[in-house]
């Protein structure tokens, strides 16, 4: 079979995580929690699938776990999304993300991508026929930032869509209110769309803000935002997200969700959608991994790694440099097979990879987790 995707292999995240079990490594490579979810959670699943809620939900998502959506995003961002028209449920950002490019996206379309940049996106891009067109994040002294004029230069007549990603996974880096700014100022008055993928929107430190796209009314115009339950929830084998879009972007996405998974399961909405009544869980969420930040920066900070800054996601960057001159990949492996800690190369979010002597740790572990990890990293 001729494929679609001549250079789709498979993906860092289960390369890493297969070479931190052989090696029975101390995982801090593929981003995941290694504690449970709140039981309350599970009850509240478990109580939906005894009450019998185990047939096809609507292919929108319940209502209610819609409102309850809505309702949260009006609360934090101060956007009012019509539940019925404007918010759809899907089987993880990962989906959400996919859609949404389906749907926009035409053959020939150009799509602007900031790298580094999560793996999923050009693929699907491509997928649909679009064109990847990679601007890379600047990196100085303070460490990622998205160069705007940058972006601005690479608008086209062809110009369908840019996807940003805020908080940003490799980096950890925020948006800020001028970032809305200036990127409202590129699309305002064109018919550029905006994918926005927010998975971490509940994972901002140092008291800022998370700069959703939902906040600026130009670009909530104009933009899908996608976030995930599975980061917010510390359940991502639940596989469960959704999408905000205004009305008429909406009904495209939905044309195309209705037959890429018709709907999403059910048991998990009723119990998400019960869960979300109390808004604990999420608003103490900062605090949580702050904290989690802070010990795992406080570990590595007498050591040969350079901290770069980590504003948002479950996320630290690190450059290598001052231990080895070996590529991001090699080191990676290395650190697995020989310290007994995997991370990423950040190399691997690059569609022509580019070397920095940088890797990401994912830092949502228990604290036992991590003490162990930076017991291993002290000694190189
Ligand atoms: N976007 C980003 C930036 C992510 O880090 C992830 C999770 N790895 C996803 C999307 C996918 O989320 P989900 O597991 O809900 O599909
Ligand atoms: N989002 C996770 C990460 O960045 C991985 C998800 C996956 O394995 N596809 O580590």
């Amino acid at each position: 079979l001729a494929t679609r995707l001549p250079a789709v292999g498979t993906t860092i995240f289960t390369r890493m995580s297969a070479l931190a079990a052989q090696h029975d490594a101390v995982n801090l490579g593929q981003g995941f929690p290694d504690f449970a979810c709140d039981p309350r959670l599970v009850d509240l699943v478990a109580g939906a699938m005894r009450a019998g809620h185990n047939q096809y939900p609507p292919m929108t998502g319940t209502p209610a776990l819609r409102q309850a959506i809505a309702a949260k995003i009006g609360a934090l961002y101060g956007h009012v999304y019509d539940a019925d028209a404007e918010i759809t449920v899907t089987a993880g950002a990962t989906q959400a993300l996919t859609t949404a490019i389906l749907c926009a996206v035409h053959p020939g379309d150009e799509v602007i991508v900031i790298e580094p940049a999560y793996d999923s996106y050009m693929p699907a891009i491509e997928l649909a026929g679009g064109v990847v067109v990679p601007v890379q994040m600047a990196l100085d002294e303070r460490g990622y930032h998205v160069p705007w004029e940058r972006i601005q230069a690479a608008v086209s007549t062809r110009t369908r869509l840019i996807v940003v990603n805020t908080p940003h996974n490799p980096t950890g880096t925020v948006l800020r209110d001028a970032d809305l700014e200036a990127l409202a100022g590129i699309v305002r008055g064109t018919d550029i769309l905006v994918l926005a993928d927010e998975v971490y929107e509940h994972m901002v430190y140092d008291g800022e803000r998370h700069a959703s796209m939902s906040r600026h009314p130009v670009l909530a115009a104009r933009s899908f935002v996608v976030s995930s339950f599975g980061k917010t929830f510390h359940t991502t084998g639940w596989k469960i997200g959704y999408v905000a879009a205004p009305a008429p972007l909406m009904a495209e996405f939905r044309k195309v969700h209705q037959y890429n998974v018709f709907s999403v399961n059910a048991p998990m909405q009723h119990g998400i959608a019960g869960y979300l009544a109390d808004p604990a869980p999420y608003r103490e969420l900062p605090a949580f991994y702050q904290n989690k930040r802070d010990l795992f920066r406080a570990g590595l900070a007498g050591s040969r790694f350079e901290l770069l800054p980590a504003d948002g996601t479950y996320f630290q960057c690190v450059r290598y440099g001052a231990i080895s001159a070996m590529p991001e990949a090699a080191f990676a492996e290395w650190l697995t097979a020989e310290v007994g800690v995997a991370a990423i190369p950040v190399s691997a979010f690059y569609r022509q990879a580019r070397e920095s002597g940088i890797v990401r740790f994912c830092f949502a572990k228990r604290d036992e987790t991590l003490a162990l990890a930076l017991q291993r990293l002290a000694r190189i």
